[in-house]
Order: C-alpha cells, then sequence, then structure tokens
C-alpha cells in the first residue's frame, strides 16, 4: 500500500468512527494510545451505537467491491437514531455524500429533511438513514447486481440492531433490491410490504421528484399512508402532516 492509500485508509476510518457516534481519541502522548476499538468502547455505551460502530468499522475497510472501493473518497455507513421506529432507504451515495459521509445531503437530502420535517411532523435526528450501497458508484451509474448482494449483510445487520417497525424505500432502485422484486416503482408505491416483519412504503427518490415535481403529490400520498401505519401504533410523534398546504408537496 502506497503512503496516500495509508493516508485514505485512516481517513476512512477516522471518519467510520465519527459517523458511528466517536468524538474523542486520546492525544497521542508518552503513553500508547489504546486501539480504536478501545476508543469507541470508552465513549460509547449504548449497546446499538456500540454494534452500530463495529459495523461501520468493518464498512470503513470494506474492498469487496473493488471498482467502488478503488473510487470512493469515503464509505457512507448510515445516519440517525439507533432506536429508531422509521428507516428510509435510499440507493447509494451520489457525489455530496461521498464528499460529506453522510447520506441525503445536497438538495436531495434537503427535500428528504423536508418530507421528514415538514410533512411527518418528525426530526431527521428521529429516524435513521441509510442506502442498499454504502460506496459511491462512478457517475452515479445504478448499482450493479453484485455490488447490492456484496453490501447486504451491511444493511442486514444494520436493521438488525436498530430493528426498525417501518421502511421506506426511497426510490426504485431501494425498493426493488429490498424486496427482491424487478416490479416497477409505479406499482410497488401505494402499498404496505413486509420485509422480515418490517412494514415497507415505497416511494419516488427525492432527486427524482426535483426532477419531476409533479410526483410529489403522489409521494405525499405514500407519506400519508407511512403516517397512517405509524399512527396506528399510537406510540409515534406523528402528527398529521400538512405537506399539501405547506407547499411541500405542491
Ligand atoms: S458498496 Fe458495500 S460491499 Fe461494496 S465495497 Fe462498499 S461497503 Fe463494501
Amino acid at each position: 500500500m502506497t503512503r496516500s492509500n495509508h493516508a485514505k485508509a485512516a481517513i476512512q476510518r477516522l471518519e467510520g468512527l465519527r459517523r458511528a457516534g466517536v468524538t474523542h481519541l486520546p492525544k497521542p502522548g508518552k503513553r500508547p494510545s489504546p486501539p480504536p476499538v478501545a476508543a469507541s468502547q470508552a465513549t460509547t455505551t449504548d449497546p446499538r451505537q456500540s454494534a452500530l460502530a463495529a459495523v461501520a468499522r468493518e464498512v470503513a475497510d470494506c474492498a469487496r467491491c473493488a471498482e467502488l472501493a478503488r473510487t470512493r473518497t469515503q464509505t457512507v455507513f448510515g445516519a440517525g437514531n439507533p432506536y429508531a421506529r422509521l428507516v428510509f432507504c435510499g440507493e447509494a451515495p451520489g457525489a455530496d455524500e461521498d464528499r460529506v459521509g453522510q447520506p441525503f445531503v445536497g438538495r436531495a437530502g434537503g427535500l428528504l429533511t423536508d418530507i421528514i420535517v415538514k410533512g411527518m411532523k418528525m426530526r431527521r435526528e428521529d429516524v435513521y438513514i441509510l442506502n442498499i450501497l454504502r460506496c459511491r458508484p462512478p457517475g452515479n451509474r445504478n448499482p450493479l447486481p453484485i455490488e447490492a448482494a456484496n453490501c447486504r449483510e451491511y444493511l442486514d445487520r444494520q436493521l438488525e440492531i436498530i430493528r426498525p417497525e417501518f421502511i421506506c424505500c426511497l426510490g426504485a432502485v431501494a425498493a426493488q433490491n429490498l424486496l427482491d422484486t424487478t416490479a416497477s416503482i409505479g406499482r410497488l408505491r401505494g402499498k404496505v410490504h413486509d420485509y422480515r416483519g418490517i412494514r415497507v412504503v415505497c416511494t419516488y427518490h427525492p432527486a427524482y421528484l426535483l426532477r419531476n415535481p409533479s410526483a410529489k403529490r403522489q409521494t405525499w400520498e405514500d407519506i400519508q399512508l407511512l403516517i397512517e401505519e405509524m399512527k396506528k401504533e399510537g406510540k409515534g410523534r406523528i402528527d398529521q402532516g400538512k405537506g399539501l398546504k405547506m407547499g411541500l408537496f405542491n
């Protein structure tokens, strides 16, 4: 490994720890520094946070998809509340996410935040956000089936740790991969599906909505369906959103 590759790997590992909730590492001094795992355990006592941090460390070093591992700036593990009732699942990091190391930033991320905050009356930190892939495909191409299969273990482990009651799939790639179907997003939306006992609602990707604003009305219908399902349980912080009146989905 070259010096630049060593540096890149070290930066990716630190980014993975930061995203997993590790906020401090010991300063280097006369005493030897403990390894990152010990630092993580020292600053993260929550069991789910610790479990996610362990998976994030594996992901930061993952090279199962040779092309993606070579071209990524860093992995994008996921972010949010480890105890979230609701997980949003997109397809893969884009250029902004690859640069920042967080899922759904940039304009599409801003629209997703509006859906959560203005439409669902929740906070972004109440939910968990992840993708089918944890590395950016070059040129933002769609994930290859082998890449989705390679990364599936991490997705399932994150879901097993978080144990959400609901997943909202954003776009056809997320919905088709999670539900293992070739059906179009038009056929998948508007219904409640099941994935390992988790109720799944599918809707359009925010990036698609930016290009096709007329589809926002259907997304609002899907979000209302999701809200109604969450309200059935009667323990969420869901109030009926006023998305249409607020102009969010116009
Ligand atoms: S996309 Fe997933 S499986 Fe592929 S290299 Fe990245 S972390 Fe590993």
